[in-house]
């Protein structure tokens, strides 16, 4: 056996301390543990509720992908009106097939209507930060999305600078549009930079409907 030197001492101490970090960093992962990696703690998840929201009432689970979509609606949008189109939009994103680790599929859509935004706010573009902090809880931010759902069925776009924000008309596939860049979706397949006529998607604005027909045609 060799005699300890001052190297070996520091070699061990260093060991040692990255053992200690290490066991910090289990111990601090545990506690924000995240198995359907969804983004929300699951300890969020098994304690039902997390802030003003119910978080089991909306179905949420650890196990299945949870999405919590906060809404302002604009000045005079009554909230009657998107109701079917946002019923949709939920339902568009619990068909996307997903292999969860509990066995299902699909994404559990939370959408939580704040109510109509006040003239001095709803008033502003939705690329004004202001709207999204009236939209989106303070103890929700970084956790939860936001949209400013406009009184029309016009397009809109997501926030430059915030990437959980953005804002349209309330029809369900231009919030689904922009729901998927806050996700992390371009308009272009992954690995492609340029358009591609057959990327059958919501985020295409080249989708060659009349093409993916004959496509279909072909195999079938
Ligand atoms: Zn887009």
């Amino acid at each position: 056996m060799t005699p300890l030197t001052i190297k070996h001492l520091a070699a061990k101490a260093s060991f040692a301390s990255i053992v200690i970090a290490g066991v910090l960093m289990s111990a601090s992962s545990a506690y924000a543990a995240d198995s359907d990696r969804d983004g929300l703690p699951d300890e969020w998840e098994l304690a039902g509720r997390y802030g003003s929201i119910d978080l089991r009432g909306n179905g949420v689970r650890v196990g299945r992908p949870d999405v919590i979509l906060f809404v302002g609606r604009e000045p005079g949008l009554a909230a009657d009106t998107p109701r079917e189109q946002l019923a949709r939009l939920k339902r568009f994103f619990s068909e996307v097939p997903t292999r969860n680790s509990d066995g299902s599929s699909g994404i559990n859509l939370v959408i939580i209507d704040r109510g109509e935004m006040p003239r001095d706010i709803g008033g502003l573009p939705y690329t004004d930060p202001r709207t999204r902090e009236w939209t989106i809880p303070l103890e929700w931010r970084g956790y939860a999305h936001g949209y400013f759902l406009a009184n029309g069925t016009g397009g809109g776009g997501s926030s430059p600078v915030c990437s959980d924000w953005g804002g349209s008309g309330y029809g369900w596939q231009l919030v689904a549009h922009e729901l998927g860049h806050q996700l992390g979706l371009g308009h272009e397949a992954f690995g492609d930079s340029k358009p591609s006529p057959l990327y059958a998607s919501l985020m295409n604005y080249t989708l060659d409907v009349h093409n993916l027909r004959f496509i279909k045609l072909l195999k079938s």
